[in-house]
């Protein structure tokens, strides 16, 4: 492994404690990725922050072989959206998925948060949407969220949390942290009196000054070299095209299947 990977698994363990530390998480709940180059690097699944080593992390190509992965622990089983919003928006390389608790009550109720406030330019536009509810870790719950995503960076998940996103983790974690904010402000307004929304053409205008002021967008990590044990992540079925020519029990082809 290059060093440069292992100093992202390291920043990815970071981001999952600093999740913690601003109170974003929920015990093991929430999930982090990062793309490096043609492989996404993820969370594995229900393994408490504070244990994690940079060994613990899992690699699953994004370009072909879907659901495959190499590590000694299954990735998050949440590896279907963070794989498919990689995949889809190149400009992703970092994914936060939480249930940081007034995102998470609002995608209870079913409410977008408005424009109540301009911060919200820094998802990308004048709301932030609410995926329909389909069961955790399902191809379902990956579609609605890769369409409340469109042109966002962030969406929240019905009755479940939050996703995240950014050109790195830094950014990613502080979106998060962002969108938990604006949801508290939201709840806490409405206990008030009556939210006012700022107009779209507001939020347009926001979105343009953004782009010269706050966190610049960091670099994408570079390529790494494709390594070679692969298992199957649950649930996944082998993609068309296989690497190689592996035949009947070839190794890395042993994984779990549902
Ligand atoms: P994992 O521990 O499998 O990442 O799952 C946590 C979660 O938030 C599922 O939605
Ligand atoms: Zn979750």
């Amino acid at each position: 492994m290059t060093r440069e990977e292992q100093n992202l698994r390291q920043e990815i363990i970071q981001t999952c404690l600093a999740m913690n530390h601003q109170g974003i998480n929920q015990g093991t709940s929430g999930n982090v990725s990062a793309r490096h180059g043609k492989t996404m690097l993820i969370t594995p699944s229900g393994i408490p922050y504070e244990a994690l080593k940079p060994a613990d992390i899992v690699a699953m190509p994004l370009d072909d072989d879907y659901g495959a992965y190499e590590g000694k622990l299954a990735p998050s089983s949440e590896w279907r959206f963070h794989l498919d919003i990689m995949a889809a928006r190149p400009e992703v390389g970092a994914i936060v998925h939480t249930h940081s608790t007034y995102a998470t009550a609002m995608a209870i109720c079913g409410f977008e948060i408005p424009a109540v406030h301009y911060m919200i330019a820094a998802a990308g536009g004048p709301t932030i949407r609410v995926a329909p509810y389909a069961t955790y870790g399902t191809k379902e719950l990956s579609r609605n969220a890769l369409q409340a995503l469109e042109g966002r960076g962030a969406c929240l998940l019905a009755n479940h949390g939050v996703i995240a996103t950014g050109p790195g983790l830094q950014r990613a974690l502080w979106l998060a942290g962002e969108v938990e904010t604006l949801a508290r402000q939201y709840v806490l307004a409405r206990s008030l009196g009556k939210p006012v929304v700022l107009p779209e053409e507001e939020i347009a205008a926001v979105v343009e000054k953004f782009k010269s002021y706050g966190p610049r967008a960091e670099a994408a990590p570079a390529a790494p070299k494709p390594a070679p044990r692969r298992k199957r992540a649950s649930g996944s079925k082998p993609s068309v095209r296989k690497r190689g020519a592996p035949g009947k029990g070839s190794p890395g082809r042993g994984g779990k299947k549902s």
